[in-house]
């Protein structure tokens, strides 16, 4: 039988060109002989994906570090774009890169998903890089951290923003009790689905669609349900690898973050992001009224 399946693509890179004091990469740069495994582990993924005209696939690149500031990242969105088989193309990034190259991409089949990271660039240099994607035509989401203290440069952003243009609030879950009412409901205004990732979802036993329609891969093959079950369910690579897609309940007791519990079957968010669920645009987003977004079968 045919496969129809969302792949999370992580190779080996673990690099970024930013210098988030949060994050484990920034600023790290990898060796040449690193950069060439991740190069490819890369081009083995996109010739798998390539050989097989049977199959459909929706790709979503979730890297450690930036990988659009390296050529193979965006030449392998330019082909994967253009092959017949793949439905769908997304990357998380920071736009930091040039985006020329995306004039040779199939643009209806892309899908970014960009972090605005205030402290990294300026709003003026992001929004720039926006206008630049409306012009090519690429949809796109922006969203930031909803680090308290920066409230009120989100809030300059999305009013610079279009309004077309979906903007999302990641909760900052390190610390407990981190937002008062008031700055929740100052990101709820901003974002109407802050409410729902501001949660962590108990999962222990629920229905997702992670394992079955949905996996995460790495450099090797190795496929797992998704980034946050550890176990291998199988090597993408492997003759025998179909069987191993089947419904599973999560093992996990929560799951916090978006690119895990929008597959939770529970929280219908499907039904909220369509045909966008991996680059995060709500289906009907339009200009950010929440009658749009279908939240109230989210919960
Ligand atoms: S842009 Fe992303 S990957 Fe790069 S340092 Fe910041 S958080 Fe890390
Ligand atoms: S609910 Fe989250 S942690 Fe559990 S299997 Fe799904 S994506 Fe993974």
């Amino acid at each position: 039988m045919p496969l129809n399946l969302s792949i999370l693509y992580r190779g080996p890179l673990s690099s970024c060109n930013y210098d988030c004091s949060y994050c484990p990469f920034a600023k790290h740069w990898e060796s040449p002989e690193e950069l060439a495994r991740d190069r490819a582990s890369l081009a083995r993924f996109v010739g798998w994906i390539a050989d097989r005209p049977q199959d459909v696939f929706a790709v979503f690149f979730t890297p450690w570090g930036e990988a659009l500031v390296r050529r193979w990242y965006r030449d392998a969105v330019v082909s994967l774009s253009q092959l017949p088989n793949v439905v769908k193309v997304a990357v998380q990034t920071n736009l930091s890169c040039a985006l020329d190259w995306l004039r040779h991409a199939d643009v209806a089949k892309v899908g970014l998903w960009c972090t605005y990271h205030p402290n990294q660039t300026t709003r003026a240099a992001f929004l720039d890089q926006c206008r630049r994607l409306d012009d090519l035509a690429v949809r796109y989401s922006v969203g930031c951290v909803g680090l308290r203290e920066h409230g009120e440069e989100i809030a300059r952003l999305r009013e610079a923003l279009p309004p077309s243009v979906y903007l999302w609030i990641n909760a900052y879950k390190d610390a407990r009790a981190y937002y008062d009412q008031r700055t929740f409901d100052f990101f709820a205004a901003i974002d109407p689905l802050f409410p729902i990732n501001s949660e962590n979802h108990a999962s222990l036993g629920r229905s997702c669609r992670s394992g079955s329609t949905v996996v995460a891969v790495d450099g090797d093959g190795n496929v797992r349900r998704c980034h946050f079950v550890a176990d291998i369910i199988g090597n993408l690579y492997a003759r025998d690898f179909a069987p191993a897609l089947t419904p599973r309940p999560c093992p996990n007791a929560t799951c916090d973050c978006h690119i895990g519990y929008v597959h939770l079957e529970h929280l219908r968010l499907d039904e909220v992001f369509g045909e966008s669920l991996l680059e995060r645009i709500p289906a009907h987003w339009r200009d950010g009224r929440k009658d749009d977004l279908g939240c109230g079968v989210a919960r």
